[in-house]
């Protein structure tokens, strides 16, 4: 039994507290991991806000990494030492999805249930109190205990704070660019929301040849500019303005435009924006009720698409060490997406920054 300190989520709506909680020792096909750096991402503010209903209590956090400090029986893929990016969707192995390779588009994944994969929990208050993790690996905590496939091994040399972000935001954002709209070299490419800033990094990574920003915060723009946005356009409340704007940039439309904010408005922007044969593809996450609408006769007449993603597509066995290299050859500028190293209790201050729109990507660090 180890002890950990944990951001637990007691009821939705109210502020995280920070617990000391039991930590069960890893069993067969289990793997401890030390969190060195837990990133603060939209969804955490979503479950805290109550946007996204989740059983508590919980301990907060799914975009993570750290190091391997205890294995299980059974388990081959990792030693203790090994430096890890921690999975938010173990794929069940066994649905319709899984079986034809897709596993970010399972919907049986036992981390949807926050639990590991018997049902057990590995948190416990010192009363007894059963304490889930969020997505099985429950970040926002000094160590956590997960399944052998949710802690996928990592090159070294990779900053912690980095690898935190290969666990979601930047396999979210990259690989909606590389993975699921496949964008050729040369295309134009139009990323709405600095939380997009990972869809510029993998657009310039791809060799697209017009990347452009749009947001209503100038500062992001300078942002996506320094990952590689070719061109930044702010955005107001005039909807047309903005396509006319975009259009302009691109000559005559984006052949591919990500949405990243998970906003109706947006959404409805992105598709409108395409021109014949053009791909809107919906990144950003809305609450669970939105709806939106397109036209419908230029969907069709043009072959225009509209394609979600989930996670970027993401094989995380195969693909965070190759976002890994590909960071560590200087190709995917990670680094730059992050504004605030904080400490576990900073946590609800994060939350309050990340609501108001301000700034950055925001780690959890831990010493
Ligand atoms: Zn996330
Ligand atoms: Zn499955």
């Amino acid at each position: 039994m180890t002890s950990t300190r944990a951001a637990v989520l007691r009821s939705a709506g109210t502020p995280v507290s920070i617990e000391t909680l039991a930590l069960a020792e890893p069993r067969a096909g289990e793997v401890r991991v030390r969190i060195l750096a837990s990133g603060v991402c939209h969804s955490d503010l979503h479950v805290r806000d109550g946007e996204w209903p989740r059983p508590t209590p919980i301990a907060m956090g799914h975009e993570g990494a750290g190091v391997v400090e205890a294995v299980g029986p059974g388990v081959r893929s990792l030693a203790v030492g090994r430096p890890v990016a921690l999975s938010w969707l173990v794929p069940c192995g066994v649905c319709r999805s899984c079986r034809a390779g897709r596993p970010w588009a399972c919907p049986d994944s036992p981390s949807f249930r926050h639990r590991l994969s018997d049902g057990a929990t590995a948190l416990a208050t010192a009363g007894g109190e059963a304490v889930l993790s969020y997505c099985g690996i429950g970040t926002m905590a000094e160590a956590t205990v997960v399944p052998e496939a949710a802690a996928v091994a990592l090159p070294d040399g990779v900053d912690p704070a980095v690898a935190a972000l290969i666990g979601c935001c930047v396999s979210t954002g990259v690989g909606a660019v590389l993975k699921t709209a496949q964008v050729p070299a040369g295309a134009s490419v139009a990323v709405i929301g600095g939380v997009g800033l990972s869809c510029v990094m993998g657009a310039a990574l791809a060799g697209a040849a017009r990347i452009v920003a749009i947001d209503r915060v100038a500062a992001k723009l300078d942002v996506a500019r320094s990952v590689g946005a070719t061109d930044g356009l702010i955005a107001g409340d005039d909807r047309a303005a903005t396509i006319e704007a975009l259009r302009d940039l691109t000559d005559g439309g984006p052949d591919v435009v990500f949405e990243a904010i998970g906003r109706v408005g947006t959404v409805e922007l992105a598709i409108e924006s395409l021109p014949v044969g053009g791909t809107a593809v919906l990144v950003g996450m809305t609450p669970f009720e939105a709806r939106a609408s397109f036209a419908v006769y230029p969907l069709v007449d043009g072959s225009r698409r509209i394609l979600g993603s989930n996670y970027g597509f993401a094989d995380p066995a195969v693909d965070f060490a190759r976002y890994a290299r590909l960071h560590l050859d200087g190709r995917l500028p990670v680094e730059r997406l992050i504004d605030r190293r904080i400490g576990l209790d900073g946590v609800e201050a994060a939350f309050d920054r990340l609501r108001a729109g301000v700034g950055l990507r925001q780690v959890v660090v831990f010493d």
